[in-house]
C-alpha cells in the first residue's frame, strides 16, 4: 500500500491528544484493542431508553459520554457543531481529552456523564441534508469497467474528473439497521422484455463517508487549501447496491434505484484531528496526467493520503446460529484512493455548489490493487460468475437473505496509538411481497 511504504514525516496538525502515553481514567479506553482510546475521541449521537431527543456523545472505550451532560458543550444540536470553526473544535477536542486524562480535575463531572455503549441506542451522527456517491477508488472502476467493457475499462475522463453522483439522504440508515432486499426491473441480456422481481444481484459497496462540517455559501467554491477546514470526519459506509437493476437503469443518466433503497452509516464520526497522524504524500503513479490546478496543493502532495485499513466481514444466517462471528472476505487501504478528501470538496464546490454543514460524501468502493482486495462481491466474484467458499463451507456469489455484512476500519502507526471507527453493520431481509395487481 503506497501510504504505508512511505516513511515520511506526518502531517501538521499533532499535538499533546495524540500523546501514545496519555491514558484515561476510563478504564476500557486503555485496553489494547479498543477501536476508541483517549487519542481518537469520535462524535456521535445516542438517546436513552424512553427518551426521544438524541443527544452528542464522544465514544470513549466502551463508554459515551454525554458532552452536554459533562458540560463542555450547551446544545444538543450536532449539525450547530459541525459548524463550529475547526480551531474552536480543536478546542473542544483538547477539553475532552482533558477531562478523560487520568488526574482530571472534571473527573466527577464527566464520571457522571457517561453511559455504557451497550445501554444507549446509537443513531445517525447528524442531519444528512444531502448526499453525493463518488468513484476514488481506480482499482475498482478498472475491475467493474473491464466487466462492462473489456476493451476500455477504464473511461478517458477518470484521471481528470473526481466522477460522483448525486444520492439519497432519505434513505441512509444507522448502523445495525435491516433492510428488505429491494424489488425492481430487471432484464437479461438475451430477454426481450424487463422482468419485475425482487433483486438476485444484491450486493455491499466498501465505502467510507466524509462528513462535512462548514458550510460555503452558494457561488463561492472552496479551494484546495481551504478544503479540510470544510471537512468534520470520517466514518464507514456501505452503499448497498442492487447489481442486476443498476445494469438495466443505469444508462444514460446513472445510478437510480438500484441504489437509493437503503445506504448504512456507522455511528462514530473520526475527526480529521485525530487521524493527523495517519497521513501520507498523495502521489499519482509514473506516467498518470498531474490534476488540473484546482485539484493540486502542496499541502494535498505531502499529506492528502490518510492510512486507514478497512475489512469487510460477512456473517451469514447459518454462521449467526452457529454464534460463528462471520468470515474476513476483503481487507483494502483508504491511501490507495486516486482523489483526496481535499480534492472532492473542491471539486464538488468548483462550479459554486453550496455545502450545508451534515452533508455527507460517499467515497465509492474502495478496492485495492489486487483482485483480493475488491471492496465489493461484483469483483470479489467477478460479477457472479465464481462464487466463493465461506469457512463453513457456504457459497456465495452476492448475498442472500440473512447475511450480515460488518464493515471495519483501523489506523496504525509505528509511535501512536492504534484508533478505530468501530462498526458498519447491515442485514439483508428478505423481498416484501408485492400485490401484482397494483403494480
Ligand atoms: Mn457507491
Amino acid at each position: 500500500m503506497k501510504g504505508q511504504a512511505m516513511n515520511t514525516a506526518p502531517a501538521p496538525g499533532l499535538n499533546d491528544t495524540h500523546d501514545p502515553l496519555l491514558q484515561s481514567w476510563v478504564a476500557s479506553a486503555n485496553t489494547p484493542e479498543t477501536d476508541f482510546p483517549l487519542q481518537n475521541l469520535p462524535f456521535g449521537r445516542f438517546r436513552l431508553a424512553g427518551d426521544p431527543d438524541w443527544r452528542i456523545g464522544v465514544a470513549i472505550g466502551d463508554q459515551v459520554l454525554d458532552l452536554r451532560a459533562a458540560r463542555v458543550i450547551d446544545s444538543n444540536d450536532m449539525n450547530r457543531l459541525m459548524r463550529l470553526l475547526p480551531e474552536v473544535r480543536r478546542s473542544l477536542r483538547q477539553a475532552i481529552s482533558a477531562g478523560l486524562r487520568v488526574g482530571s480535575a472534571q473527573q466527577d463531572t464527566f464520571k457522571a456523564a457517561l453511559h455504557a455503549q451497550s445501554d444507549v441506542e446509537l443513531g445517525l451522527p447528524c442531519e444528512i441534508g444531502d448526499y453525493t456517491d463518488f468513484y476514488t477508488s481506480v482499482h475498482h472502476a478498472t475491475t467493474i469497467g473491464k466487466q462492462l467493457r473489456p476493451e476500455n475499462p477504464l473511461l478517458p475522463n477518470y484521471k481528470w474528473v473526481p466522477i460522483g453522483y448525486h444520492g439519497r439522504a432519505s434513505s441512509i440508515v444507522p448502523s445495525g439497521t435491516g433492510f428488505h432486499r429491494p424489488n425492481g426491473q430487471t432484464k437479461a441480456p438475451d430477454a426481450e422484455r424487463p422482468s419485475f422481481g425482487p433483486c438476485r444481484r444484491l450486493d455491499y459497496e466498501l465505502e467510507l463517508g466524509v462528513l462535512i462540517a462548514r458550510p460555503n455559501a452558494l457561488g463561492q467554491p472552496i479551494a484546495m487549501a481551504d478544503a479540510e477546514a470544510h471537512v468534520f470526519g470520517l466514518a464507514l459506509f456501505n452503499d448497498w447496491s442492487a447489481r442486476d437493476i443498476q445494469a438495466w437503469e443505469y444508462q444514460p443518466l446513472g445510478p437510480f434505484l438500484s441504489k437509493n433503497f437503503a445506504s448504512t452509516l456507522s455511528p462514530w464520526v473520526v475527526t480529521l484531528d485525530a487521524l493527523a497522524p495517519f497521513r501520507a504524500p498523495f502521489g499519482r503513479p509514473e506516467g498518470d496526467p498531474e490534476p488540473l490546478n484546482y485539484l493540486a496543493s502542496p499541502a494535498n502532495s505531502s499529506h492528502g493520503a490518510i492510512n486507514i485499513e478497512l475489512e469487510v466481514w460477512l456473517q451469514t444466517a447459518r454462521m449467526c446460529q452457529a454464534g460463528h462471528a462471520g468470515d474476513k472476505l476483503s481487507q483494502s487501504n483508504y491511501a490507495d484512493a486516486y482523489w483526496s478528501v481535499a480534492q472532492l470538496v473542491a471539486h464538488h464546490t468548483v462550479n459554486g455548489c453550496n455545502l450545508r454543514a451534515g452533508d455527507l460524501f460517499g467515497t465509492g468502493t474502495l478496492s485495492g490493487p489486487n483482485p483480493e482486495q475488491g471492496g465489493s462481491l461484483m469483483e470479489l466474484s467477478s460479477g457472479g460468475k465464481r462464487p466463493f467458499t465461506l469457512s463453513n463451507g457456504e457459497t456465495r456469489s452476492y448475498l442472500e437473505d440473512g447475511d450480515t455484512v460488518i464493515l471495519r476500519a483501523y489506523c496504525v502507526r509505528e509511535g501512536y496509538r492504534r484508533i478505530g471507527f468501530g462498526e458498519c453493520r447491515g442485514t439483508v431481509l428478505p423481498a416484501r411481497t408485492l400485490d401484482q395487481q397494483t403494480l
